[in-house]
């Protein structure tokens, strides 16, 4: 079943379950202690353990089946406030268990929606006591037992702990998001090749350390001839589908350190790192062949052909541009002498060899 309500805050709802079962579960034994010396009736016995053992899984419960989970648990933490506030004045504002309940509260409200909700727990809390006052009269308990004292230790240990898991485990999740959001804005959608921004950023590295080290690299650049024809006859599904089929035969013949991009339309580019002129010639005629010879059984007429230009980096070029401008004028020659065919810029320095050992 598809939940229409994600997005809404249901993680959020999850992330803040676990902390409020720990938190409320522990901070039990702070109110029990400091409240036992006052003897309260049954019923208030009756709400704090309703309050510690049951009201996280109810509130839980609550918000999920929300129709907006997030609103909900921002409720659902408002109510915490007006509990502890109504505990703290309960047990005479014992100071430990009163700063600890109180803390840890306003923490969990910093951490789920920051001044603003801080702010409003403030009130809740501020509401809570003065219902509490007016239940069981206003009192004040300075001093508090080491009983007392003890009963507050799990929850300044674990609640912390626990709210710093919740933190951590955020955080990693939204590393990830991140990674995958760079990704995805570097990634072209149809052919899941580099797309022109990323691969033009490529190029101007490509470009330095040729420049810096004088290594030999060479650029292609790749256009479908008749791309139009293509989607003429046999519509822009199957155009899609050439381009796809293109790009997964590039990742296929190319090497690990080879950069395929897709330019834009029909046409892709390529930076073939430590690669010469000649090197460069051969692979990209053997890419032409192979796709020149592709046959679809499904469309026996379809023929798939690449015009290629292509540029060998030389000391002379001055901008990463003026290398990419080589490329473009190569394979616009490509076209210009009848199409299906590779095209070597030419350049008076000529291009850098690869050196091999002796
Ligand atoms: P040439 O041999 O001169 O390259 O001729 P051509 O028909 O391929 O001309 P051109 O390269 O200018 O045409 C590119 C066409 O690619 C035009 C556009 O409609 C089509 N195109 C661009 N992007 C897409 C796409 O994402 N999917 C599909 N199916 N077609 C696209
Ligand atoms: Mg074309």
């Amino acid at each position: 079943m598809i939940d229409n309500r994600s997005g809404k805050g249901l993680s959020f709802v999850r992330r803040i379950y676990l902390p409020r079962t720990i938190g409320m579960g522990i901070g039990l034994f702070s109110v029990m202690a400091a409240l036992a010396p006052l003897q309260p009736p049954t019923w208030v016995w009756l709400l704090m353990l309703f309050n510690g053992l049951a009201w996280p899984h109810l509130a839980y419960q609550w918000a999920i089946r929300s129709p907006a989970p997030y609103r909900a648990e921002q409720r659902n933490l408002l109510l915490d406030s007006l509990s502890g506030g109504f505990w703290a004045a309960a047990i005479h504002f014992n100071p430990l268990p009163t700063v600890t309940i109180l803390s840890m509260m306003t923490m969990n409200n910093v951490a789920a929606g920051g001044k603003r909700m801080v702010l409003r727990g403030l009130l809740a809390q501020l509401t809570g006591m003065l219902l509490a006052m007016a239940l069981f009269g206003p009192g004040l308990q300075l001093q508090a037992t080491a009983l007392q004292v003890y009963a507050c230790l799990p929850m300044l240990t674990l609640y912390p702990l626990a709210l710093g898991w919740v933190c951590y485990q955020l955080a990693i999740k939204l590393a990830d998001h991140k990674r995958r959001l760079s990704a995805l804005s570097r990634t072209d959608s149809l052919t899941g090749l580099l797309n022109h921004g990323s691969w033009k950023d490529l190029l101007l590295l490509r470009f330095q350390i040729c420049h810096q080290q004088q290594a030999p690299a060479v650029i292609a650049l790749i256009d479908i001839d008749h791309f139009k024809t293509i989607n003429d006859t046999f519509g822009h599904v199957v155009g899609d589908c050439v381009l796809r089929q293109l790009s997964h035969e590039l990742k296929r013949v190319l090497r690990d350190d080879d950069l395929a991009g897709r330019y834009g339309g029909d046409e892709f580019c390529l930076i073939l790192p430590a690669t010469d002129q000649d090197q460069a010639g051969v692979a990209m005629e053997r890419l032409r062949e192979q796709v020149s010879a592709y046959r679809n059984p499904q469309l026996p007429e379809l023929r798939i052909s690449l015009s290629i230009g292509l540029s060998a980096y030389h000391p002379g070029l001055k901008t990463p541009e003026q290398w990419l401008e080589d490329a473009d004028k190569a394979l616009y020659t490509a076209k210009h002498q009848g199409r299906n065919q590779v095209n070597v810029a030419r350049n008076e320095a000529g291009p850098l060899k690869l050196a091999y050992p002796d």
